[in-house]
């Protein structure tokens, strides 16, 4: 006896109406990319679930799997037996033996689509509950809060037994929300912020910011450990690397320091937005939290959003430190944000930037200054590195630039 089936319930986005068959393409492909060490599974998608069909693979490790993938609101490994009251019954017993650990408690639910079945739901409920009872210790039925709903569907081609529901994690399918370009910087919180994007149906492509001589090789490599860490979710990432050190030099020569943050700000949003034209996405993520820093007051914001219109998500604003910690350190970024570095605003940061900055003060230092050209520049100097996961690396070869 084994699990053959995987039940996907999709959760929010059933309520997508014309859009809904979008959605669930988006999620198959999802699931077919995660579970791509295992190539003989299949998948069918119904209306309102999906159904993935194992053959010989083990199912802790697609179960592992799926519990990673967005768009999905819970799943459930199911067994597939005969229309034969002894296999529902063998079938029940696998199934509890299967989770014994986790359950004290137990009852039988029996749905009969085919009428022609020759047992009713009751008597199917009482002798498959009776032979669990029957042959494993400790455990009682509850039919008003079992910890295990055992579900007995039987249908015209067969019966389904299934009941353990896994959470899913939430969200909705990858790239089913658009495209958005991530400021990245090797801080703990921009990658979080990326993750819940992407978590919410976002594609992401990655920007970083990079001064050298100011920052060293090292703090680039941060960069591109957090963005391989990303592209491990869904499969991919790109990262832009944009020169920044002219800029950030002119900044330094010509703008007051204790605007030289909110210039610097400024400068690499409105970069972010060039390439996020030249990219095709829609919006622009950072890591932003209310009031974390000098530059992430609502001043400071006002301030350097003047840049631009295009729509700014910041995923964290109303989040404490501790909690984008917890996130970080569940995702895996915690470690790489945590190494040290320098990056090029901490290396920048006057004594005192100001939490107050003016519109006005800032474009009348801005005003002598001619960023154009360096600003055309770093988007024509501008790097782009590919990332695929490993399952995405077997797959093709072709993808030879990808690290
Ligand atoms: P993080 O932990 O993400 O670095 P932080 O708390 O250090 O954030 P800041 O350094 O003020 O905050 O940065 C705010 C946001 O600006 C970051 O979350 C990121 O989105 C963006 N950002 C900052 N520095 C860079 C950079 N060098 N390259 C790209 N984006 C950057
Ligand atoms: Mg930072």
């Amino acid at each position: 006896m084994k699990y053959d089936h995987i039940i996907i319930r999709y959760g929010e986005l059933s309520t997508k109406g014309r859009n809904r068959k979008g959605f669930v393409d988006r999620l198959r492909r999802s699931i077919k990319k995660a579970l791509h060490p295992f190539p003989s599974i299949k998948i069918e998608a119904t209306r309102d679930r999906m159904y993935i069909l194992l053959n010989e693979e083990p199912v802790e490790p697609i179960l592992e799997k799926i519990k990673g993938i967005f768009g999905i609101q819970s799943f459930s490994p199911a067994v597939k037996v005969e229309k034969d009251l002894e296999e529902i019954k063998k079938a029940a017993l696998f199934y509890v033996q299967d989770i014994k650990e986790d359950i004290r408690t137990f009852k039988v639910t029996t749905k009969r689509a085919d009428k022609e079945f020759p047992f009713d739901t009751d008597e199917i409920n009482h002798s498959v509950g009776g032979f669990v009872l029957k042959n494993i210790k400790n455990l009682k039925v509850d039919v008003r809060k079992p910890d295990l709903n055992l579900l007995v569907e039987v249908r015209k081609e067969a019966v389904f037994l299934t009941g353990r529901v896994i959470p899913g994690a939430g969200g909705l399918p990858y790239g089913t929300s658009g495209k958005a370009m991530l400021m990245l910087s090797g801080g703990i919180d921009s990658p979080v912020a990326g993750y819940l994007s992407m978590k919410r149906g976002l594609e992401i492509e990655c920007i970083h910011f990079y001064s050298p001589p100011f920052t060293s090789e090292r703090s680039k490599q941060k960069v591109i450990d957090l963005a391989e860490v990303l592209s491990q979710i869904t499969g991919h990432m790109t990262l832009h690397i944009v020169p920044f050190t002219s800029i950030q030099t002119l900044i330094q020569k010509q703008i007051p320091e204790n605007y030289s943050m909110t210039t610097t700000r400024r400068l690499m949003l409105k970069l972010a937005d060039k390439l996020r034209e030249k990219n095709e996405a829609l919006a622009i993520v950072t890591g932003e939290s209310l009031g974390q820093v000098a530059s992430q007051t609502l001043d400071s914001m006002f301030t350097i959003n003047e840049v631009t219109n295009t729509p700014i998500l910041r995923p964290l604003i109303t989040m404490d430190k501790n909690d984008i910690i917890a996130i970080a350190n569940e995702l895996g970024t915690l470690e790489i944000s945590n190494r040290p570095f320098e990056d090029c605003c901490t290396v920048f940061t006057p004594a005192n930037p100001k939490t107050k900055p003016k519109r006005d003060k800032v474009n009348h230092y801005e005003s002598f200054v001619d960023f154009e050209d360096l600003i055309s520049e770093a988007v024509q100097m501008t790097e782009t590195l590919h990332f695929s996961s490993k399952a995405e690396k077997n797959k093709s070869n072709e993808d030879s630039d990808l690290f």
